[in-house]
């Protein structure tokens, strides 16, 4: 899945969407607090409840 993806600051927590392109690797940092220690959070599937 290619465009918007959700990440999230290990520092200070915040989250935040940016665009994401699996062929291209991006060295992303927190716009909060400038850490670099930013990981993608991947959705819960909106399916999974019955
Ligand atoms: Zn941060």
């Amino acid at each position: 899945m290619e465009g918007q993806a959700k990440f999230k600051c290990l520092r200070c927590g915040h989250e935040f969407n940016d665009s994401y392109d699996p062929k291209v690797i991006v060295e992303r940092s927190c716009p909060k607090c400038k850490s670099n220690s930013v990981r993608r959070v991947k959705e819960a599937k909106e399916s999974a409840k019955s």
